[in-house]
């Protein structure tokens, strides 16, 4: 089945008005500042125009990939085939438990660092940690994210999905509703149950390779969250927001990335590996191994995929030499990589 891009935004235009595009740059929609054109973008700001969307397209076999805010993607140069749509449902309400703890009820779309400054006045502690994740609670949990000890998992009790793996290019299936309890998501470090399907693989020349994509992508999408916050001092929670802030000011690079390129492996630290390997302020094009933190590849303006990768052969295929370490990919690779994503299985 064929998409036609011109055919399908004429159709959604009538609903998303403003909030759709055509041949929109992805470069602007992450913080990478890398990436093609979606042949159709959109921004969804409801659960039922995200369930909505998913539905139509199984129905109609258009390919979808939803996105976050773009903090941990690389977009391939030659953009997305499909839509694309950003979830920016940022609704969320709390549910009091009477024992000094709360319900934290969230879209997915919510952004972590907003959410924040919003919740320290009011004296709920349990996300402080994230001041310098930049993403949303639904991206948050695909990595388990985390920082200064803390992670996700800490505080996730359950997530909503919208699961549409029933539906392919071949048949469709009706999209539904299911909830996971902490237990169910294999939370660890940046890793969740999600992530290991679309875990990036290297090639023999230690090239990325990328996953391959489903019809929805991901097939299951995360709507909603529940985290269990606590009281604690607003004071107490300003000042550690504060402090991780500066934290970040002095250890990481000011221009445009997608925080740490690679994972840690056990025991050690990427960025230091990467500098003992020389690769330290390395440049390819307009791309750089940051010289402040060398775990942080950046845009020194007008990067392209194509010198992000170049850097991530580099740098993973000097560590492995130097110290038989295997790095893995902490970024997730989107869109037409061509030769360099992993073929589907025949079925
Ligand atoms: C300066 C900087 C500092 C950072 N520091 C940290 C840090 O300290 N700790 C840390 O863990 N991360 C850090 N990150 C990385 C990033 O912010 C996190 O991984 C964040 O959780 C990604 O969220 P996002 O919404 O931007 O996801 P995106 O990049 O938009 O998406 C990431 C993946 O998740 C999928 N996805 C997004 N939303 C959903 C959903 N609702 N349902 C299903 N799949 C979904 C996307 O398809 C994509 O594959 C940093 C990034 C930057 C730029």
């Amino acid at each position: 089945m064929t998409f036609d891009a011109e055919a399908v935004y004429t159709e959604l235009h009538a609903h998303f008005r403003g909030r759709i595009r055509r041949n929109e740059s992805l470069s602007r929609h992450c913080t990478f500042g890398v990436g093609g054109l979606a042949d159709v973008w959109i921004a969804l700001d409801s659960r039922d125009e995200l369930m909505n969307l998913v539905r139509l397209c199984a129905e109609r076999r258009w390919p979808l990939l939803l996105v976050g805010n773009g903090t941990n993607t690389l977009y391939a140069d030659t953009g997305v085939r499909g839509i694309v749509a950003r979830n920016v449902l940022n609704k969320y309400t709390i549910e009091e438990q009477g024992d000094g703890t709360a319900l934290l009820l969230a879209e997915a779309g919510v952004s972590w660092p907003r959410l924040l400054n919003e919740l320290a006045p009011l004296g709920w502690g349990g996300l402080e940690f994230g001041p310098g994740i930049p993403g949303t609670l639904g991206g948050g949990v695909i990595s388990n994210a985390g920082a200064h000890n803390s992670d996700m998992s800490q505080v996730l009790e359950w997530i909503e999905v919208f699961d549409a793996r029933g539906s392919s290019v071949d048949q469709y299936s009706v999209p539904m509703v299911r909830r996971y309890q902490h237990n169910e998501l294999d939370l660890s470090y940046r890793h969740s149950r999600f992530r290991e399907l679309r875990r990036v693989r290297f090639n023999e020349q230690g090239n990325p390779m990328a996953a391959a994509r489903s019809l929805i992508e991901p097939a299951e999408i995360i709507t909603r969250l529940g985290i269990r916050l606590h009281r604690e001092e607003p004071q107490k929670l300003r000042k550690l927001i504060e402090q991780y802030k500066q934290h970040r000011k002095k250890t990481q690079p000011v221009q445009q990335s997608a925080g740490s390129v690679f994972k840690n492996p056990p025991g050690d630290f990427a960025g230091r590996l990467i500098e003992q390997a020389g690769m330290k302020g390395t440049i390819h094009g307009k791309a750089q191994i940051s010289d402040r933190h060398a775990n942080f590849i950046v845009n020194s303006g007008g990067a392209s995929a194509a010198d992000v990768v170049a850097l991530i052969r580099e740098a993973r295929n000097r560590v492995h030499e130097k110290f038989g370490v295997d790095l893995e990919l902490e970024v997730e690779l989107r869109g037409e990589w061509g030769e360099y994503r992993v073929q589907p299985e025949a079925q």
